[in-house]
Order: C-alpha cells, then structure tokens, then sequence
C-alpha cells in the first residue's frame, strides 16, 4: 500500500500484535502458508473486543457479552474459518427480536438478518479459535529495534526481549498502533494512522441484572436517547447463564466521551435511568457491573483494508481499517495475507515435520 520501492522479501517469521479477531484471523490464515506466526496479547488471554464479564457465581455464574453483540456472516471465507476452526458448538445464531427508535419516536423493527454468537459468551469464539496457536499473554509489546535491514527485535513494556522476526503485523486500535510505531522510530509511518485515531469511538458499557423477567416483548433495542446508544437481554441469547435477567447497556459513544471520567456510579445512574425511560420499567437493577471501552468501534464505515509497508515489512490490521465490526476486523486480516501471498513475500517453512519422511 505505502512505500513500494522494494521488491517483496522473503518472510518467513511474523510476529502478530493482538490477538482479537484480526489477529487471530491472520495467524490462522498465515499457518495455513506455512508461514511460523507467534502473537503477542497484553491481557490475560484472546479476545479483545469480542469480551465477556464473569457474573457473580451466587447468582448463576455464567457471563455477560460487554463487547461485541453479535457478528454477521457475509464472507465465505470467515464463514470458512468459523466452520473449521470454532465448529457449531462454539457459536450459532441469535433469534433475537431487535428494535430502534426512529426520530419521531416511532419504534420500527431491524432488518430481518442472521445474527451470530459464541456460546456460551462471545469469548467461545476466541477461546475455539486461538486452540492451535500459541499466543504469548500479559505481554505488552512496546516497541521493535531494527536489528539489521531484514529484521525487528520485539521488547516489552519491562525491556524483555522477545526474540526476532522478518515481519511485525499489529492490530492494536489506531490511537496504541500510532503509539508503537512511533516508540519503535518509526513516526513517518505512525502519522498514517493519525486521521483514524479521531475515529474511534468511547463506550460505557452496564451490566445490569434484573431478579425477574421484565416481561419484553423484544430482546434489544436502540432507543432515541441522548444517552443510551443500544441495550441487549444478554440473558436471551443461547446457552448464558445466571439467574434473573441480565441487560447490557451501552452508552451512546459522545455521551461516552463526554463522560469518560465520570464514576462508575454516575455512569450507571444514568445509563439505568435512560434504559427504564425507553422501557417503562420501573424497577431497579439488584446487580451491576461496569466496564469503560476507551476504543470501542470506528465511525468510519470503509477503509483500506490494511496497512503493510513494504520497506519496513509492518502490516496493520484491524476492524477500523475495514469499516467497523467481527466481520471487518476478519476481512482485514484476510486482504493483508492475501496480498502477502499474491506479491510473493511469504517465504513458506519447508521445514515441515508432518511429511512422510522419504
Ligand atoms: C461495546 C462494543 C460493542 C460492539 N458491538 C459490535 C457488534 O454488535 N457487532 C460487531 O460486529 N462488532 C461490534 N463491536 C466491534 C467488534 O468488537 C470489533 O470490531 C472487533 O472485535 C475488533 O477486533 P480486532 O482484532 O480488530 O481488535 P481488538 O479486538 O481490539 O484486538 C486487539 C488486541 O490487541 C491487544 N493489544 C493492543 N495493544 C497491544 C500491545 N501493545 N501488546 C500486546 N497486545 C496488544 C488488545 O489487548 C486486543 O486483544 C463492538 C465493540 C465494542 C467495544
């Protein structure tokens, strides 16, 4: 895409920064070249946006879906990877009755479409995904060395040295992506990134679990609200746990924004306050839990796919570099490794210890 002046290189090595669903994608899509693939995640394990929050064992234990929603199925070649690598007991489709608010007030219906989950939680899909790929968790990645023309040398966040690599692709959000590159003295490169880090979008996110079934006749909806921007009966998806009735409310991304500090007490009076304006229900959660997604979604609705500079063999990947969303961040990943594959840069490891020995 950028800096073309090199013809392709031999990559045999990667290094993936982020194992959400692009770099999960990425790493399956670049085993199956043969390429050797090592992630790097700085929190506990797979994931990313795709995230679930533990609910209290007291109360039926289970989780709650605090990130993605549900995710579509478009692509033959995501439908492909879930096929293979996460199977039907891992994820399946969302019967839910969906509805919004227009601006008049009115509330209409969403578009008939197939919605999809992990089951139990979102985070099935992650966990089912990641089954065949190591991926080295609570490391921060902090920066590269250049340790000669053909290669990175990655270091932590503590100054550890985690070992060397043809090629680097991250998938961090573009405000961390930016921070990296710029760590690593690689600022030309960081200021491509620059119009997509006011693109990402704030959310407060509540869980809130209502003892009894509140008796609605939908399972989510998007109100007309200053506020409240989407709530979902995480209890109405397949396969959840817990007893009562658990709500997840998300934030409206301006009111987030303009909130970002508030409490986690204001933040949930008015998120609560908001959904029981746009239900009528008047009772009040006995159970709540919070979370602040400082790089929630992208308001750009297209992008270029990814970004690989060729010179420096540094690949970025991710959601917001492909319109938004499960869907997007895989594609990104796909139009990466595809271009990788078609230019000649991958450089297969014939190593293979499965052939028949001759
Ligand atoms: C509240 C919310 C609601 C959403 N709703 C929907 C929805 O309904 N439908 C839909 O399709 N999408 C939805 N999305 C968007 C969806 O979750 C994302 O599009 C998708 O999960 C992004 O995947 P990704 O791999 O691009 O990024 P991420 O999932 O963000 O993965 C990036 C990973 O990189 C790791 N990382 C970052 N920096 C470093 C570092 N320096 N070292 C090591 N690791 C690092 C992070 O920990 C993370 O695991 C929602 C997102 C949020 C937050």
């Amino acid at each position: 895409m950028f800096n073309e002046s090199r013809s392709p290189r031999n990559i045999r090595r990667i290094a993936i920064i982020g194992s959400g669903m692009s770099g999960l994608a990425a790493a399956l899509l670049l085993k199956a070249s043969a390429v050797e693939v090592t992630l790097f995640e700085k929190s506990r394990g797979p994931g990313g946006r795709l995230a679930a929050k533990r609910l209290p064992d007291s109360l039926g234990g289970g989780s709650a879906d605090i990130g993605a929603q549900y995710f579509t199925i478009r692509n033959p070649g995501f439908r492909e990877l879930l096929e293979r690598y996460v199977g039907p007991e891992h994820y399946t489709t969302w019967s839910a009755r969906l509805r919004y608010q227009s601006d008049s007030g009115e509330w209409g219906l969403f578009k008939d479409s197939e919605r999809y989950v992990g089951l139990p939680r979102m985070t099935a899909i992650s966990r089912a995904l990641s089954e065949s790929l190591t991926i080295n968790a609570r490391i921060r990645i902090d920066k590269f060395e250049r340790i000669d023309d053909d290669q990175w040398r990655l270091r932590d966040t503590e100054g550890k040295d985690h070992g060397c690599f043809d090629a680097v692709i991250i998938t961090a959000p573009p405000a961390q992506s930016r921070d990296l590159l710029a760590a690593s003295g690689l600022t030309g490169l960081s200021q491509f990134l620059e119009p997509h880090v006011s693109q990402m979008q704030a959310c407060w996110t509540v869980v809130a679990r209502f003892p009894h079934s509140l008796g609605l006749d939908y399972d989510g909806f998007q109100p007309k609200s200053d506020i409240l921007q989407w709530a979902a009966n995480n209890s109405s998806k397949p396969g959840r746990e817990g007893i009562g009735e658990w709500w997840v409310l998300h934030g409206r991304p301006d009111w987030s924004d303009q909130y970002q500090n508030g409490s986690p007490e204001f933040v949930t009076e008015a998120l609560v306050g908001a959904f029981a304006q746009a239900t009528g229900v008047v009772e009040q959660p006995d159970h709540i839990l919070t979370h602040r997604w400082l790089y929630a979604k992208s308001a750009a609705t297209e992008g270029p796919g990814h970004l690989w500079f060729n010179d420096e063999r540094i690949g970025v990947i991710g959601d917001w570099v492909q319109g938004g969303r499960v869907e997007g961040a895989y594609e990104s990943a796909e139009s990466l490794v595809n271009r990788l594959c078609s230019d000649g840069s991958l450089s297969p490891n014939t190593q293979d210890t499965s052939r028949t020995p001759e």
